[in-house]
């Protein structure tokens, strides 16, 4: 791990900190904050409107840069993967999804997944630890440049989505820290309504995300209408089950602003819960909690060996929303994308049959890295 101080993940206020720490005046913290955010520059060298003998002092104490980009792989449909590895050595994942109204980034806050659903590879690698503030940050920037070029404005309408790997509400701090320094209009100005986190179901962070004064949009993976299923495959069910899940979710729907949602997602799993009986169950649900401001992403399963889970049917996705629709609920089948890179949701990333490789590493070589991702796009 890096001695030096990983300045991307500091607030305005602790670089100001930083800067008096070093003798500098506080003027300098802005003009820190705006190369690293506005400009990305994750170089203190490329700062050059700093003058030399600063770059050279911010160089003996600290870094821009932490993460190393291990291997990028491009779908023919535009999505890109990225593999990269902290300091540490633990890996990180985060894919950029291109369409043509808007680009999403579906980021990692946690590397590996202490939570154990039963769908998801990444729950096979347990917890490797959580992302820093910098670390979550640094992703973002990595990306954009790469997608966007260095310095080139972030277009407006860019997304965000807590949807890799990881809990983002088992890493609350530092998740809302960096999404607070993202939001900065001085520096990326990726702003809270075009962020979504996505929990498991960690019940009483739902409740302090819904105070939040500048709150991202939430994001509740259900997965099954009842316990019985829901205990199997999502076991975090085991300590706060649907009933909990259910009126915490309705606490914060009461939060919501008028014209705002939250959803609901429902990854469907071919034979196991993708009846009509499943269907109507969840279509109750959302009845009987009275929720009026809900939406259900429908995300047939990626099959990804060796999980014993495969996808449904075309026409049983079909089915499954017109029968929540019939019920009066909102749902929307969500698109797989990157599917051919091992970007789509819930996909393993080590595995053979890579059929496009971009940069210096080839796939094979990265057998290491099993992440899989749940990469979002609607
Ligand atoms: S689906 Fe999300 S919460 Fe569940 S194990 Fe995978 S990464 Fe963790």
């Amino acid at each position: 791990m890096s001695e030096k101080l990983h300045l991307t993940g500091f607030s305005k206020t602790e670089l100001a900190e930083f800067a008096e720490k070093i003798g500098e005046p506080k003027y300098r913290a802005k003009q820190i904050f705006k190369g690293l955010h506005e400009r990305r520059l994750l170089s203190f060298d490329e700062m050059t409107d700093l003058p030399k003998a600063f770059r050279e002092k911010l160089n003996e104490t600290a870094v821009a840069s932490i993460l190393k980009v291990e291997s990028r792989y491009v779908s023919e449909d535009g999505t890109r993967r990225f593999l990269m590895k902290t300091p540490d050595n633990f890996p990180v994942e985060t894919v950029f999804i291109p369409t043509e109204n808007r680009d999403t980034i579906c980021f990692s806050s946690q590397s590996g997944c202490p939570l154990k659903c039963d769908f998801c590879l990444t729950a096979k690698l347990g917890l490797l630890r959580n992302l820093t503030a910098g670390e979550i940050v640094e992703q973002i920037i990595i990306v954009l440049n790469d997608v966007y070029g260095t310095g080139a404005e972030t277009p407006h309408g860019t997304n965000l989505v807590a949807m890799g790997a990881g809990e983002p509400f088992l890493n609350f701090d530092n998740l809302i820290k960096s999404l607070e320094i993202m939001s900065d209009e001085e520096g990326l100005f990726i702003v809270p309504n075009r962020v979504t986190v996505s929990t498991a179901g960690i019940v009483p962070k739902i409740y302090e995300f819904a105070k939040l004064e500048k709150r991202p949009n939430l994001a509740i993976s259900l997965s099954a209408p009842n316990d019985e299923l829901r205990d199997k495959l999502m076991p975090i069910n085991k300590r706060w089950n649907v009933e909990e899940l259910l009126a915490a979710a309705k606490e914060f729907e009461k939060t919501l602003r008028r014209g705002e949602r939250f959803t609901f997602e429902y990854v469907l799993l071919g034979g196991v819960n993708d009846s009509e009986a499943h269907a109507r169950a969840l279509a109750n649900l959302v009845h009987k909690y009275e929720l009026q401001k809900v939406k259900i992403n429908l995300i047939p399963h990626n099959s990804a060996d060796p999980l014993e889970y495969h996808p449904p049917s075309f026409r049983q996705v079909e089915r499954f929303k017109n029968l929540l629709e019939s019920k009066g609920v909102s749902a929307y089948v969500r698109r797989a994308r990157g599917r051919d890179i091992y970007a789509a949701c819930g996909q393993l990333a080590a595995k053979d049959g890579m059929n496009k490789t971009v940069g210096s590493s080839s796939w094979q070589e990265k057998t290491d890295c099993l992440l899989p991702t749940a990469a979002a796009a609607d």
